[in-house]
């Protein structure tokens, strides 16, 4: 998330709706009468979705393979690279399902596909649940296409986002300490998170992500009465 520019849409998600895109992706895959052997999914975006999509399928062969994008500190690298390799047998012979959460430049999807044929396999086949028009891969089976790009809020990963987020706007917002509401409208005019929709899809958790924000020592609380926030100045840097 760290090399996005300030103002970026956001959409917040929940386990329902992404389990949804799960069903909609294993319909897809019995449609067209793939019957792969073993789910690759990608660490860590892929994980529930490989996970689910096996119980769907009636699989019990489900393994993984970690993508990095970062080489060195904070420096992108236009490839993908594979973290940990799968250990061996884990695909050769079998039919392969390699599933991840999104494609977005499609570079991690391709490079594990790449990966992945390179072992000797049977059929290989890809899954993510969301495509973005910004990706230069299709995957054989995708749950929804994305037309307009949008930062996904995951629910396996919504408080590690939402502190990303948060700690951004709190940056770039120079007059805080803010309330929680205040907090609210710096999501809105940053990223387009209306207060209605994160409350459908995350009810209650805006106060959860400021607490354990201060657990962590990124904002401190500050005043009587009504609770305001703002970062403390030794707080880890955010995104
Ligand atoms: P890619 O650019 O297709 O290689 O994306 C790599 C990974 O980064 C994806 O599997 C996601 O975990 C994450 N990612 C990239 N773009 C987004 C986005 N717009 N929303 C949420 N996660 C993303």
């Amino acid at each position: 998330m760290s090399d996005l520019p300030d103002e970026f849409k956001c959409t917040i998600t929940n386990w329902d709706y992404i389990y949804d895109l799960c069903r909609e992706v294993s319909d897809d895959v019995k449609a067209a009468e793939f019957e792969p052997d073993v789910v690759v999914a990608l660490a860590r975006g892929g994980w529930f979705a490989g996970r689910v999509i096996c119980d769907f399928l009636g699989l019990d062969d489900l393994t993984s393979l970690k993508m990095e994008h970062y080489v060195g500190t904070a420096q992108k690298s236009g490839e993908p690279t594979v973290r940990y390799p799968m250990p061996e047998g884990s695909v050769e012979g079998k039919d392969v399902l390699v599933m991840d959460d999104i494609a977005d430049t499609g570079g991690s999807i391709r490079r594990a596909h790449e990966y992945v044929t390179d072992r000797d396999p049977g059929e290989v086949r890809t899954a993510t649940l969301q495509l973005l028009g910004t990706s230069e891969f299709e995957p054989d089976f995708v749950g929804e296409r994305l037309d307009e790009w949008a930062w996904i809020v995951y629910p396996w990963n919504f408080i590690e986002d939402m502190i990303d987020l948060t700690t951004g706007v709190m940056e770039k917002g120079a007059d805080g300490p803010y309330t929680a509401e205040e907090i609210r409208g710096l999501l809105r005019e940053y990223h387009r998170v209306e207060r209605i929709e994160m409350e459908i899809a995350q009810p209650g958790r805006l106060s959860e992500v400021l607490e354990e924000m201060a657990r962590r020592g990124i904002v401190e609380t500050v005043g009587e009465g009504e609770v305001a926030w703002r970062l403390h100045e030794d707080a880890p840097s955010g995104p």
